[in-house]
């Protein structure tokens, strides 16, 4: 049921909760059915102690997050690709050792989390560390360290439970000023907040939390072993597909028109990863640079842009900076490009040659 009709529908009960409570007090177990349990007059205080105590369920109860999950496994359906279950279940495992380095409360409510049968690229995180990713996700983006990036991303949200404290402030709004000065039964108060609470109950809308739930992303994965540098590449896939007039298949919950746009969002961790590097190492329109000096155009491949593969190198160099590698020389093993032991670049048609690219890294780092 939507909002609008939860809230009539509440309203028709309240109507009715209305003129029977303010009629002779019941007597008979006829009229109790009527008008039903627990109907009373309740004031705002109470309703707001109802819905803080309903959300707290959803988010915080092991009972009320399954509840939540089984309920998002019914609305979207569960994927029945055995392969794409496997990836998640590792790109899940690997980001929650990376968000335990910088927030262990993960290890006392691990997430819960499926691949749903939906075809669009979209992933959601809801109250109770519930999450699902979209078979559209894996079919459409083939590398995993940028399906890593969205979990990140969602994970972020989940870290810092904007869904519920998100829904705290849209069920006041919705819940608690449309039926200001009505009569509610305190079942069907609980079951509106239910219905609210579930279709409000994925991540993404307001941009504060787009932005803290990036930076978050970019956090855990500087601690995976996966290129950091993804975060900027799924979010250069996204302006290229939205470029191509192809939004539709990215539905609105990951990239809802009052979010932050993909290119600022891209140019976001291209900064994060300057300054993970030190301050050294940066890439723009595919064009690598280390120290303001230009290292390499970056070339496409079969199944990324120049500019979304630049940011891998990015990733990588940055990382080399990080861990100190960059002091190390760079050199050619089995044709990829290392430095010290971070692998920068394996070249492909298109690239500069492998001997070519470390002779100028090792000129300009
Ligand atoms: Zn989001």
């Amino acid at each position: 049921m939507n909002l609008k009709k939860k809230i009539t529908a509440a309203l028709t009960a309240a109507a009715l909760s209305v003129s029977l409570t303010f009629g002779a007090p019941v007597a008979s177990a006829d009229a109790g059915t009527i008008i039903g349990v627990g109907s009373v007059l309740i004031g705002a205080s109470q309703k707001n102690a109802a819905l803080n105590k309903q959300i707290r369920y959803y988010d915080e109860s092991e009972q009320g997050r399954l509840e939540l999950y089984d309920a998002f496994k019914q609305k979207y359906g569960v994927s029945e690709n055995g392969a794409y279950k496997a990836q998640l279940d590792r790109v899940i495992a690997n980001l929650t050792n990376g968000v335990a380095a910088v927030d262990p409360t993960i290890k006392e409510k691990p997430y819960i989390y499926f691949v749903s049968a939906q075809s669009s690229i979209n992933a959601a995180c809801s109250m109770g560390h519930v999450m699902m990713v979209n078979e559209g996700t894996f079919k459409n983006i083939t590398n995993e360290d940028e399906i890593a990036a969205i979990v990140g991303h969602e994970m972020g949200h989940g870290q810092r439970s904007h869904v519920a404290k998100g829904n705290k402030k849209a069920l006041q709004k919705y819940v608690i000023a449309s039926l200001a000065g009505t009569a509610v039964g305190g079942g069907e108060l609980t079951s509106i907040i239910a219905g609210v609470a579930f279709n409000h109950s994925v991540a993404h809308g307001s941009r504060k939390y787009e932005t803290e739930a990036d930076l978050l992303g970019f956090d855990y994965m500087v601690n995976t072993n996966y290129n950091p540098g993804a975060c900027a590449a799924v979010m250069q896939k996204f302006v290229e597909l939205e470029g191509k007039s192809k939004r539709s298949s990215l539905e609105k919950i990951f990239l809802p028109s009052d979010h932050p746009d993909s290119d600022k969002r891209r140019d976001a961790y291209v900064k994060k990863l300057f300054e993970y590097s030190g301050k050294h190492v940066t890439a723009k329109d595919g064009i690598v640079t280390v120290n303001n000096k230009i290292l390499m155009k970056v070339a496409a491949s079969d199944t990324m842009s120049s500019a979304e593969r630049s940011y891998f190198v990015l990733g990588n160099l940055a990382a080399a900076y990080h861990h100190g590698q960059s002091k190390e020389a760079a050199t050619v093993q089995n044709g990829t490009v290392m430095l010290g032991n971070q692998p920068i670049i394996t070249p492909l048609a298109g690239d500069e040659d492998a001997y070519t690219i470390a002779e100028r890294l090792n000129s300009i780092k």
